[in-house]
């Protein structure tokens, strides 16, 4: 599924009893210790829980979370990512 960055989200902490976004997502995923950064076209290891949105204009108001490096966390374009490696939490 295409996905975009939210942007200005770093405000938003992590829900009461998770250290960050991405333990967020790792517990949430049952997946610890390295996680591969879930853009489909990156290689690297997951660094954050990074805000997304659906650009397509049909699920865009809901916003996910999912496992991406810091550099993957600044692009402006869409990327493709795993339906699966998406958590929805609007
Ligand atoms: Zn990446």
């Amino acid at each position: 599924m295409k996905v975009k960055n939210l942007n200005n989200t770093s405000g938003r902490k992590a829900p009461k009893g998770y250290a960050s976004w991405l333990d967020y997502w790792q517990q949430q995923m049952k997946s610890y210790g390295n996680t591969k950064c879930r853009n489909n076209s990156c290689t690297s290891y997951a660094e954050v829980g990074g805000h997304v949105f659906s650009p397509d204009g049909r699920t865009s108001d809901h916003w996910y979370i999912v496992a991406i490096c810091k550099s993957c966390n600044a692009v402006a374009v869409s990327y493709d990512v795993d339906v699966n490696s998406l958590i929805r939490i609007t």
